[in-house]
C-alpha cells in the first residue's frame, strides 16, 4: 500500500473531485483544507465568486463519477448571453444550438456536495490544517493547525489543488529548474446583487447570462435557484474615467450604475452597501512548470489559474481529473511518477491555449458583444456550423460544448477568426449575410489548413 497513500492539498471544487476519482480506484486518500469545515452554513467566501458557469468538459468529468444527475438539480442553464444597452433594450445571442446551454451554479453548494460524496466514499478529510511547506524530497508536508504545534506527515504521493497560491508550487519553486510567472490583469472585480421581485419571481429572464457590455468595463449577472442574481462588475482599479479608484462613496456608485447600468440600478436596492461591503479582488494568470516533482503534482488553479472570462477555469480543472484518470487506467496505480509525466506533458498546451482564449474573451465581452455586428458575425458562425457540421465548429462551440483539447480549439479557432474578420470586412454584410457563398468560406479553412 505504500505507493497508494496520497495526500491532496486543498478541498476546493478540484482537490474534492479528485479525491472522489483516486477513491472510486481503492486508494488511500486524505484531502488537507486550510479551511475550517463550512458546510451547511451560507458564509460569503472570501474574494471568490459565488456563482459560477458549467459547461461540457465539467459535466463529462462529474459523469463519469456518477455525480452529473445530482448536480444538474442545482444548476439552472443558460442558453445565451443577453446584452443590455445603456438604453436598457436588450438582445439575446445563442451560446450555440437549439438546447445547448452553460450552467450557472452556486460555488458553495457544489463544493459541499463534492466533499459530502468524497467523505461518503471513504476519503479522510482534515480541515483547518493548513500547509505551510512541502519537503519534496522527503515527501513530507508541514501543516498549521489552530491551537496546535505545527504537524508533519509523510506521503507517497502528495497533490497541490491548493489554488492560485498553492503552498506545493510555492515549495516547487525554491527547487532548481522550475519556471513561473503571475500576471495580474489590470481590472478587478466586486460582487454585487438583483434579488427577487416583490412577488418572489427572477427580475430578468434566467435562462441567459446577462451582460452589460460597456467598452473597458463590464457587469454580468448569473441565475441563482433562489431567484436571485449574482452580479460581477469588472472594472480597472485605476487610471481611467471609471475604475475602481474613483468611486469613494454612495453618490459615486450611484452616478456610475445610474450612467452605465440604469436597468440593472432599478433592480439593485442593496447596491450601495453591497458596493461597500463586498470586496473587490484581483485577477491573476498563473503560468508555470514543471507541474511534477518526485511524486508530487500540481493540479487546477495551482498549475494554471485563469481570468474568469471563457468560463474555463473549473471546468479545465475537472478536465485535468478526468485526464489523470484515464492515465491511470492506461498506467496502473504504482507508476506514479510516469502518470504524472505523460499528465503535464498532455496538459500544458490545452492549459497554456484557454488562459490565452481566457484573457483574450474579455475584450469580446465588455466591448464586441455590444456591436451590432457581433450578433451577425455569431449568425454567419451559426449557419456555417449549421451546414458544414465537422468543417466548421464555432470557436466557443469548441471550447465550451465539446472535448476538442484547447490547443487544438484554440488553432482552429485562429484560422476560422481571420477568416471571418475578411466576411465582416464587406461594409454590406448585414444586409447580405445570408446570402454569402458559405461553400466558399469552407474552402477558405481547407486552404489555410494546408498552408
Ligand atoms: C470571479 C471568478 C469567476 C469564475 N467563474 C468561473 C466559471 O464561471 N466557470 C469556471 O469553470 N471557472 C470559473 N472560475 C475559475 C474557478 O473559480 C477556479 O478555476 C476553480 O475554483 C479552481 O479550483 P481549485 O480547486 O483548483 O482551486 P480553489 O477553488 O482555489 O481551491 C483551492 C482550495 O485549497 C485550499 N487551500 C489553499 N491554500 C491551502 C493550503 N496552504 N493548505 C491547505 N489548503 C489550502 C483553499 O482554501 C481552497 O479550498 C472563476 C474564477 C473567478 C475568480
Amino acid at each position: 500500500m505504500e505507493n497508494n497513500n496520497i495526500s491532496i492539498l486543498g478541498a476546493g471544487l478540484i482537490g474534492s473531485l479528485l479525491g472522489i476519482y483516486l477513491k472510486k480506484r481503492g486508494l488511500d486518500v486524505s484531502i488537507f483544507e486550510k479551511r475550517k469545515d463550512k458546510r451547511g452554513q451560507t458564509t460569503r467566501e472570501e474574494g471568490r465568486s459565488i456563482n459560477m458557469a458549467l459547461s461540457d468538459r465539467g459535466w463529462k468529468a462529474l459523469e463519469k463519477v456518477g455525480l452529473k444527475n445530482k448536480v444538474k438539480d442545482l444548476a439552472i442553464p443558460m442558453y445565451g448571453r443577453r446584452i443590455h444597452d445603456e438604453h436598457g433594450h436588450t438582445t439575446f445571442i445563442p451560446y450555440g444550438k437549439e438546447g445547448e446551454a452553460i450552467y450557472s451554479i452556486s460555488r458553495g453548494k457544489f463544493n459541499e456536495i463534492l466533499i459530502d460524496e468524497a467523505e461518503k466514499l471513504g476519503v479522510n478529510l482534515f480541515f483547518d490544517h493548513r500547509c505551510d511547506e512541502v519537503n519534496i524530497n522527503k515527501r513530507q508536508i508541514k501543516f498549521s493547525i489552530p491551537g496546535w504545534e505545527r504537524k508533519k506527515i509523510s506521503s507517497s504521493v502528495i497533490i497541490g489543488a491548493d489554488g492560485a497560491y498553492s503552498s506545493l508550487r510555492g515549495s516547487m519553486q525554491k527547487q532548481e529548474r522550475f519556471d513561473f510567472t503571475q500576471n495580474y490583469i489590470t481590472h478587478g472585480y466586486k460582487e454585487l446583487s438583483i434579488p427577487p421581485t416583490a412577488d418572489g419571481e427572477f427580475a430578468m429572464d434566467p435562462n441567459a447570462l446577462h451582460i452589460w457590455p460597456r467598452g473597458k468595463f463590464m457587469l454580468i449577472a448569473l441565475p441563482n435557484p433562489d431567484k436571485s442574481f449574482t452580479c460581477t462588475l469588472f472594472l480597472p482599479f485605476e487610471g481611467t474615467k471609471v475604475c475602481f479608484e474613483k468611486i469613494h462613496d454612495k453618490k459615486d456608485v450611484d452616478s456610475v450604475f445610474r450612467t452605465y447600468f440604469d436597468d440593472a440600478y432599478g433592480m439593485m436596492p442593496h447596491l450601495q452597501e453591497e458596493y461597500f461591503q463586498n470586496p473587490t479582488s484581483a485577477l491573476i494568470t498563473i503560468n508555470c512548470f514543471p507541474w511534477v516533482k518526485n511524486q508530487c503534482l500540481l493540479i487546477g488553479d495551482a498549475s494554471h489559474a485563469m481570468v474568469p472570462f471563457y468560463g474555463q477555469g473549473m471546468n479545465c480543472g475537472f478536465e485535468d481529473c478526468f485526464v489523470l484518470d484515464g492515465l491511470i487506467d492506461k498506467f496502473g496505480t504504482t507508476s506514479w511518477d510516469l502518470i504524472f509525466e505523460k499528465f503535464q506533458k498532455m496538459r500544458k498546451p490545452d492549459t497554456d491555449a484557454i488562459s490565452q482564449l481566457a484573457l483574450e474573451n474579455f475584450v469580446e465581452m465588455r466591448d464586441a458583444v455590444s456591436d451590432p455586428k457581433f450578433a451577425i458575425r455569431k449568425k454567419i458562425e451559426a449557419r456555417l456550423h449549421e451546414l458544414y457540421p465537422k468543417e466548421w465548429i464555432p470557436l466557443y462551440t469548441m471550447v465550451t460544448f465539446s472535448n476538442i483539447p484547447y490547443a487544438e480549439a484554440y488553432a482552429q479557432g485562429k484560422i476560422q477568426e481571420r477568416i471571418m474578420d475578411k466576411v465582416m470586412a464587406d461594409p454590406l454584410i448585414t444586409h447580405k449575410w445570408d446570402k454569402l457563398d458559405y461553400e466558399d468560406i469552407i474552402d477558405q479553412v481547407e486552404t489555410a489548413r494546408m498552408v
